[in-house]
């Protein structure tokens, strides 16, 4: 049985151009850039190289990225910066659906004297920008709001925020690391001040991330030590990654557009076929403004845990919310955040897709579902009633 593998928002495969680019870097070309040599310095023209191309994914300038370990010290980099070269002000506004990269920081923030204001969504996972203008004030250091969230694929809309903080000495910072790479991001249409990227989420390998930093903005490193990256991150760097982040941008760059219409068919596809075959299914999230690969789907009365225990039994690969939440039967922080009815909070599924998935996997995925999801409903009490009523 091969793997179908429909967890690309956790994690996606490394692409095949990415690790050919990167190996020379592991094997032959293994000098310091930091070096005085040619030896170190063709290394560092590379990673100059890949700057560029990431710099090109969200036409940004090469000097305002900056490579990270990941997703994760991308956000705190973004608001620790932000705090600590604005000491006067202790306020901070972000939404209640972030990741926990960010959510986890404001909280850490908040344990020390911050005050933090998460920002509600309404029923599809959408804000309001304009209760951004409410909670804005003299105190605000920084707004941190994601691109695009990584359980329902929700598109912010971050370019209509921008203008509510014009000429205000506030940080604007964007989580895009479920955007980068799957929708078109250009920096500058969307005047943030810092964007972060994760490479493992668009086929460049783990630990390895990006923050794009506006040029002209204040900003205060989070590791500190060497002079790499201008004294804004310091310790040596993960070349072959840098490298390979650089392969993963451009090759996203250039299929974009392609890729768009691609997975938003089979995804489409996918969907609607389960909503049309398992009774009680429902989509979480405002389906006009996602990500093209994402569909968060609840399946009533049933346990998403469940689902996705039979799904592995077929080599199928999904989520029950976030990757990183998993593994704990909280429910979705964002579901709940949606006001998702708490029967369908608890049967949600994410089936997010990549280039690598095709339309044979999607056929799999939809003979096997419904089945699935009968047999647990009969097991389930809630089912049965559930069935008993709509036959009563
Ligand atoms: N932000 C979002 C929206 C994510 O989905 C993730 C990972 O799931 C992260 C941040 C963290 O990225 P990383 O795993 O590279 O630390």
């Amino acid at each position: 049985m091969t793997t179908i593998y429909l967890d690309n928002n956790a994690t996606t495969r490394p692409a095949p151009e990415v690790l050919e680019a990167m190996m020379p870097y592991l094997t032959e070309f293994y000098g310091n850039p930091s070096s005085m040599h040619t030896f170190g310095g063709q290394v560092r023209k590379r990673i100059e190289e890949a700057r560029a191309q990431v710099a090109a994914l969200i036409n940004a300038e090469p000097e305002e990225i900056l490579f990270t370990s990941c997703g994760t010290e991308s956000d705190n980099t973004a608001l620790l910066s932000a705090v600590e070269t604005l000491p006067g002000k202790k306020h901070i506004i972000t939404t209640r659906v972030e990741h926990p990269a960010v959510l986890n920081f404001c909280h850490y923030l908040g344990r020390k004297g911050f005050r933090i204001t998460y920002l509600p969504v309404d029923a599809l996972g959408q804000i309001d920008p304009a209760a951004l203008d409410g909670a804005a004030d003299d105190a605000t250091a920084i707004v941190s709001i994601m691109f695009a969230n990584n359980e329902t694929g929700v598109i912010f809309p971050v370019e209509a925020v921008a203008p509510l903080l014009h000429g205000r000495d506030i940080f604007f910072h964007t989580d895009a690391v479920q955007a980068a790479g799957k929708i078109p991001l250009d920096v500058k249409k969307t005047p943030v001040h810092m964007l972060s990227i994760s490479g493992h989420k668009l086929h460049a390998p783990k630990g390895i991330g990006a923050l794009y930093v506006r040029k002209g903005t204040r900003f205060h490193p989070y590791i500190i030590g060497g002079h790499q990256e201008h004294g804004r991150r310091a310790g040596t760097e993960n070349v072959a990654s840098i490298i390979g982040l650089g392969k993963a941008a451009e090759l996203a760059r250039t299929n974009l557009a392609e890729e768009i219409t691609y997975l938003g068919r089979l995804r489409d596809r996918l969907e609607q076929g389960l909503l049309n075959s398992c009774p009680h299914a429902r989509v979480n999230g405002d389906i006009a403004n996602r990500l093209p690969n994402t569909a968060n789907i609840s399946f009533e009365y049933i346990e998403g845990e469940a689902i996705l225990l039979r799904l592995n039994e077929y080599d199928i690969c999904a989520s029950s919310g976030s990757a990183c939440t998993s593994g704990s039967l909280e429910p979705s922080h964002v579901l709940r955040a949606m006001d998702v009815p708490y029967t369908a909070v608890h049967g949600s599924i994410r089936f997010s897709l990549s280039r690598y998935n095709t339309d044979q996997e999607i056929d799999t995925v939809l003979e096997v579902m419904p089945k699935i999801i009968q047999e647990l409903r009969e097991l389930s009490p809630f089912g049965r009633d559930m069935k008993a009523n709509s036959h009563g």
